[in-house]
């Protein structure tokens, strides 16, 4: 594969990542990537995220239960909301949950991880 492919490829999994404005699951990166380069194969999306990531590019994204999601990395701290019913994943502004608990005597905390479930707004209008 020529190295101009290559950067092209990768370019057009940047551009869909920043457009999205959220976490992306593989399969969502490929079916927008290929509407620019609809020769694109599944096999050089894995590897270009692998690349993406490799770079410090892109981070993984861990919602309990999914497969990986991807979105830009280096952001301010902040979280997840995935809907029930698209099982799409957003990115939430912040951090709205001050989460201390009462960790018991000895324990330190290094930080939180918090997903929010529920319906986005185009699921909340379809069930209403
Ligand atoms: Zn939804
Ligand atoms: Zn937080």
């Amino acid at each position: 594969m020529s190295a101009e492919r290559n950067t092209r490829q990768r370019r057009t999994i940047r551009d869909v990542v920043e457009r999205a404005g959220r976490p992306l699951t593989t399969d969502e990166i490929f079916v927008s990537a290929q509407t620019s380069i609809p020769s694109l194969g599944k096999a050089t999306v894995y590897r270009s995220i692998r690349a993406l990531l490799d770079e410090g590019w892109l981070a993984a994204v861990d919602v309990p239960g999914r497969s990986a999601l991807y979105e830009r990395a280096g952001k301010e701290h902040h979280h997840h909301f995935q809907c029930s019913h698209c099982k799409r994943v957003y990115e939430l502004d912040g951090c709205a949950s001050e989460i201390r608990g009462e960790l018991p005597a000895g324990f330190v905390s290094t930080g939180h991880d918090v997903t929010i479930y529920g319906a986005c707004a185009g699921c909340s209008r379809l069930t209403r």
